[in-house]
């Protein structure tokens, strides 16, 4: 089931429902970090984490087991949340692994990197003359972000992107914020990291509550992967904001912003 994020209940005035649902269970804690654990802001390296967002964030790995789940390359998430003792699936779950050396490694994808690095050769040749484009370099994926393009040069991108992908049927566009991101047409997806980090870790039994927080398309996947665990979905932002009104959700909660994810997290677990 999908409703509208205007519809969502607010998370941090649903302590009651929320205690009832986490009451008594181990949690399992799935955090993205971009537009979850951090604003979303003109360039992703200027994504920081507010130090209280790192201390909450912290407590509640020694309580509970967290995990982030970004479309970032694995060590570029690891390097920014510094947070030891977290498991950190990278490129939207396509690379996992624990920085404790659990068994969790796991790399989806891994034949595409040429091809990719032929895809973004020619996104830097035809998109570089166009002020305010990025390519953020990733390694199963290729972003194309265009939040600082002047909209008339936006339908250049667009073009571009499809005419890749008319000559490469082995990739597929994941919309997301003012980005394209493009990737190898696998079976799988942020969802599918999920499902696997529950078995991966052994958090598979009706004692364990997983839940997501999210911001964006991808986090969709999740969303639907834990909703067929009994798990509980929080979606992260503003539904007046014009790149979330008139969405759509399986998410069960609403945050608002990163002050309201930081509360919510620091009341679970405790
Ligand atoms: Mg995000």
């Amino acid at each position: 089931m999908t409703r509208h994020i205007s519809d969502l209940p607010k998370a941090v005035d649903s302590g009651d429902d929320l205690a009832a649902r986490t009451g008594g269970k181990r949690l399992a804690i799935f955090l993205d970090y971009d537009g979850t654990l951090t604003p979303i802001v003109a360039r992703p390296e200027w994504a920081v984490m507010d130090p209280k967002m790192r201390e909450v964030v912290r407590d509640l790995s020694k309580r509970c087991t967290v995990c982030i789940v970004s479309g970032r390359d694995r060590p570029d998430v690891e390097g920014i949340v510094q947070i030891e003792g977290l498991i950190y699936a990278g490129s939207h779950g396509f690379d996992i692994a624990s920085p404790d050396g659990r068994s969790i490694q796991r790399e989806e994808g891994a034949e595409f990197y040429p091809l990719l690095e032929e895809i973004k050769a020619r996104l830097h040749r035809e998109l570089d003359p166009i002020e305010g484009s990025q390519i953020e370099p990733k390694k199963a994926s290729v972003a194309v972000h265009y939040r600082n393009i002047a909209e008339a040069e936006r339908p250049k991108v667009k073009e571009l992107v499809d005419d890749i992908l008319a000559k490469n049927s082995q990739l597929k566009v994941t919309p997301g914020k003012m980005v394209y991101e493009i990737q190898p047409k696998l079976d799988w997806d942020k969802g599918k990291a999920v499902l696997y980090l529950l078995e991966a870790l052994d958090l598979t039994g009706p004692d364990v509550l997983p839940m997501y927080f999210g911001d964006d398309h991808t986090d969709e996947h999740a969303f639907e992967a834990l909703k067929t665990k009994d798990g509980l979905n929080v979606f992260v932002g503003d539904p007046t904001d014009p790149e979330v009104a008139g969405r759509t959700t399986a998410a069960d909660y609403l945050c608002h912003n990163q002050d309201e994810v930081a509360e919510l997290l620091s009341m679970l677990g405790t």
